[in-house]
């Protein structure tokens, strides 16, 4: 137990989030694990995903898949931001699936399947209107390769406005997305996962599940987008993460006081502040304005710049909170604290954002969410 500050990671929230998405969308679900499982830890979260139904698992890099392997996971892994000049032999031999988007990772990868003597198992991604990852310029030259020493697994896409479901850019991805399938098929190659949909589309879109759904934020049990979509109890799903940190210290202050760099606010009255041992080191934005902590049953606004390892709190004076209690930065905001969704909005992102940035000096604590 950390003394001062702590991650927890409910699982069993994560089993709940996990086998509802499996239910509704009854097509395989890749349980997106990058960054560090958004923050929640890659290991406990990608064997929890697996124990709950999930079947494959999906990171950006080849070392989150290799650290997978590594710890004994032997689900289909799909890592789909391996650049040329990646360890490939080492992909092959570890029975990574690998994305490619470029001839020239293609070309590489070719070569290293003869060194290794493998077939390498690749899905190919393609740009159906994101325009980010995916075959677009080099289509046509692809069409032309020679595929048998590949094991062409998946064809994919991903979408950019997901999240905005009467988006015509959906549709025009989606049928995007089924020409370049046919075009594929048309030379002979039919990968038997095809997959475009992120977790707003596995929410909002059931045109674009084909074989299996790529569901990152909303196992996590946050919303895609609060805004369109509505928040994450809304849409029935139960956060996983409760970010707790210490208050270092309690004090009395009088009006008027400056407080912290800069001295950008200043208290209005005499009140009780609180130094919160977390800072943007530790992932706490130093811009957010707007959000803070919960502590004695009430929210605590932020008061002043948040710091590199701390950040103050205006309790007020009325407050019981003491030196050495414990605070909630967010939480699934059903006693009433900050929520992750919150916090973005305070600092003018995202959910994504807040909880994949919690540092690696947090650690992270696996326990049913009780508080
Ligand atoms: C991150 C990512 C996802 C997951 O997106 P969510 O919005 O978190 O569900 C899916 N597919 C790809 C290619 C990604 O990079």
């Amino acid at each position: 137990m950390s003394d001062r500050a702590e991650f927890l990671v409910d699982l069993s929230a994560l089993t709940t989030n996990v086998s509802r998405l499996k239910k509704e969308c009854a097509v395989e679900v890749l349980a997106v694990v990058k960054a560090d499982a958004y923050g929640h830890g890659l290991i406990r979260v990608a064997q929890a995903a697996l124990k709950s139904g999930a079947t494959w698992l999906g990171v950006a890099l080849l070392e989150e898949a290799i650290t997978l392997r590594e710890n004994g996971v032997d689900a289909p892994i799909l890592a789909w931001l391996v650049s040329p000049g990646s360890d490939f032999d080492s992909a092959i031999s570890h029975n990574i699936d690998l994305g490619v988007s470029s001839l020239k990772g293609l070309q590489e990868i070719s070569e290293s399947a003869k060194r290794v003597g493998k077939k390498a198992r690749i899905h190919i991604e393609v740009d159906t209107g994101m325009t980010r990852g995916g075959f677009l310029d080099e289509w046509n030259q692809l069409l032309r390769e020679d595929f048998a020493e590949f094991d062409v697994v998946g064809i994919f896409s991903h979408f950019a406005r997901a999240d905005e479901p009467g988006e015509k850019q959906n549709i025009e991805q989606l049928e995007r997305f089924k020409q370049m399938v046919k075009e594929l098929q048309s030379i002979g190659i039919d990968p038997a996962i095809k997959h475009l949909a992120n977790s707003a589309a596995t929410i909002k879109d059931k045109d674009s599940f084909f074989t299996m759904v790529r569901v990152g934020i909303a196992m996590y049990g946050l919303s895609p987008d609060v805004a369109h979509l509505g928040t994450s109890k809304d849409l029935g799903l139960r956060p996983i993460g409760q970010l707790r940190a210490k208050l270092h210290l309690v004090k009395i202050v009088p009006a008027h006081s400056p407080v912290g760099y800069g001295a950008s606010a200043m208290t209005q009255s005499d009140t009780k502040l609180g130094v919160v041992a977390m800072g943007y080191a530790d992932g706490i934005p130093r811009i957010a304005q707007g959000a803070g902590v919960f502590v004695k049953g009430k929210k605590a606004p932020i008061i002043g710049r948040v710091s590199m390892d701390q950040f103050v709190v205006d309790l007020g004076s009325d407050s019981t909170a003491q030196t050495g209690d414990w605070v909630i930065v967010f939480g699934d905001g059903s006693h009433g604290e900050y929520t992750a969704d919150d916090w973005g909005r305070a600092s003018s992102s995202i959910n994504y954002e807040i909880v994949t940035r919690i540092g690696p000096r947090v650690p992270r604590i696996y326990q049913s969410h009780e508080y």
